[in-house]
């Protein structure tokens, strides 16, 4: 298995790991189901300072995940209290990201937020253009204007594997 991750309760970017990702996003704090928690750095495989979050079998098993510095703006939370989304990113610094700087206050972190909504809406729409620029490229403009925004979104995965077999041709 690759790099995976989870996304900040508090502001929705990836745990990350490594550089250039700042320090302030590789440092961390997880609960675990049962309510047991691990703090310090991601490494990328499900490890907080080396210490599996969740056993090999269980991978990607729910956890509620945060930054620390997130976790302290958000009053230190204690235990299991809802599950992390996995990231998109797999804790990978996407290109082209700005320096993000550590939020100390409740006002950095909702502006954090926004920020990481709008990327994220921003990477979808852009793996869409990516999509249909494809579809017409190869030939298929009929199926590329028969699908809609929202049914490219839906079949993203199942597209981008047809698209590269056919690359692959
Ligand atoms: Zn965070």
């Amino acid at each position: 298995m690759g790099f995976f991750s989870w996304d900040c309760l508090g502001c929705g970017f990836s745990l990350r790991s490594g550089n250039p990702s700042p320090v302030w996003m590789r440092t961390v704090v997880v609960a675990r189901r049962n309510s047991t928690m691990l703090s310090g750095m991601y490494d990328g495989y499900g490890r907080v300072s080396g210490s599996p979050i969740n056993p090999p079998s269980k991978i990607m098993s729910p956890v509620s995940a945060y930054h620390e510095a997130c976790w302290r703006v958000l009053g230190k939370p204690k235990g299991y209290t809802m599950p992390s989304t996995s990231s998109s990113d797999q804790g990978l610094r996407p290109e082209g990201e700005p320096q993000l700087k550590e939020p100390k206050t409740k006002r950095d972190l909702m502006a954090l937020r926004e920020i990481s909504r709008a990327a994220k809406q921003a990477q979808n729409d852009e793996s869409i253009a990516y999509l249909r620029k494809q579809l017409e490229k190869l030939n298929e403009p009929e199926r590329a204007a028969r699908y809609s925004d929202a049914e490219l979104k839906g079949e993203k995965r199942r597209l981008k594997d047809w698209i590269r077999s056919l690359e692959k041709a």
